[in-house]
């Protein structure tokens, strides 16, 4: 694996895919600079060998060129962020770029307009990608979040670079951490799978049913499997077109040796609100008219143990509609079990959409092992695919 270390960047000018779609408010304020933070390492390590950065990366989903969408609005953080000297060139290819890019001084950066200003970054054109590379000397793919899509800027341009291209520190991390779960992780492995439905988690269920010992199942998809098993779910979301497909898992799961935990009990509520009246009920006995949406006590304190004699852990999905406050302890106490696995030693992971917005909120996002910054990509790694964004780097 080509990573940056592999690089001295002196009187070089890498070209480096970022992920910098960061949220503004409307005053084109950057409000959440996670983004900017976790590509500093990699930007540093460039600046300190002696070479300029170039970087590029797409902001929301523009149609054509729309002035709210241009990351001229993020250079002054950028720069502040870094601590140095930050250009922008108002198009990512075009003779202002060519020059642009030709003047870069070593030690400085320039940031490319939004990438998908053209329609040719998304459809992954040829030609687009070659008049980008021209721009740089090395490239560098450090943007995981979009490494699941075959564009321009994160997949296509990496064959101009057939011995000049490497992972950025934030991509080599999520690789490293998904690789430790998935391949070289300690025993016992973990996952930890919440959410809504089943059938988003499908893919991703029957890929890791080959690679962990425990399989804590939550949220909302544990309805469809107690319903397949002759369980009472009342008004609880269900699948009823996937109950043979939960049967098939679990069948799956004993083949395999991987021991299923679902929950043993709910906090039931008559209506899908903060509001609603609760009560504690077995999980396979949920009264007409209640339902289930949250992990109950007993519940709660079996996944502890099963968290707790774990070396390994991967959590995607919370374990109840953690939005609202009384729906939210199943998932604050599956974290703090977590986080207290990972101080006795365990490796954690925590990936793909939901879990990771649930992480931030309750404060648990330092006391993990890893929090991956890809929501798509995450879940397609799970899924066992491999992500052409990194393919292309290793090809
Ligand atoms: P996912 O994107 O599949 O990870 O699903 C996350 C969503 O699942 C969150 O918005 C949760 O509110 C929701 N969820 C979790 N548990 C339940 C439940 N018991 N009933 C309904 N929705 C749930």
């Amino acid at each position: 694996m080509r990573t940056l270390n592999d690089f001295n960047f002196k009187n070089k000018k890498a070209l480096i895919r970022v992920d910098f779609n960061v949220p503004l408010d409307a005053d084109f304020n950057v409000t959440d600079t996670t983004r900017i933070q976790a590509a500093k390492p990699t930007i540093i390590k460039i600046l300190e060998d002696g070479g300029s950065c170039i970087l590029m990366s797409h902001l929301g989903r523009p149609k054509g060129v729309q002035d709210q969408f241009s990351l001229k609005h993020i250079v002054s953080k950028v720069e502040d962020i870094i601590g140095v000297e930050t250009q922008f060139v108002a198009d990512c290819i075009g003779e202002d770029s060519v020059t642009a890019a030709a003047n870069l001084e070593p030690g400085k950066i320039l940031i490319l307009e939004n990438l998908r200003f053209h329609e040719e970054e998304t459809n992954g054109d040829h030609a687009f990608a070659e008049k980008l590379a021209k721009l740089g000397d090395i490239y560098v793919n450090d943007a995981f979040g979009t490494a699941h899509r075959a564009h321009a800027s994160t997949t296509i341009i990496a064959q101009f670079f057939p011995e000049k291209k490497c992972f950025g520190y934030l991509l080599e991390q999520e690789i490293k951490s998904i690789d430790k779960v998935m391949k070289t992780g300690e025993k016992p492995v973990l996952a930890v799978l919440g959410g809504a439905k089943v059938s988003s988690k499908i893919t991703i269920i029957e890929n890791i049913l080959d690679k962990v010992d425990h399989l804590i199942i939550g949220g909302g998809m544990t309805f469809t499997f107690i319903k397949a098993q002759g369980g009472n779910v009342g008004d609880s979301i269900c699948e009823d077109d996937k109950m043979d497909l939960a049967l098939e898992i679990l069948k799956q799961a004993k083949a395999k040796n991987v021991q299923v935990h679902l929950p043993v009990d709910v906090i039931a509520a008559n209506a899908f609100s903060n509001d609603a009246d609760t009560q504690v009920v077995d999980v396979t006995n949920i009264p007409d008219g209640w339902q289930g949406l949250d992990a109950g006590p007993k519940s709660i304190a079996l996944n502890h143990d099963v968290v707790m004699q774990s070396k390994t852990i991967l959590w995607n999905g919370p374990l109840g509609v953690f939005e609202m406050e009384n729906f939210a302890k199943g998932t604050i106490e599956l974290g703090n079990s977590i986080v207290e696995a990972t101080k006795n030693g365990a490796f954690s992971l925590v990936g793909g959409g939901d879990s990771v917005a649930a992480v931030k909120q309750f404060g648990f996002e330092d006391k993990v092992s890893y929090v991956s910054t890809g929501g798509g990509a995450m879940l397609e790694s799970l899924e066992g695919k491999t992500l052409p964004g990194i393919a292309a780097i290793l090809e």
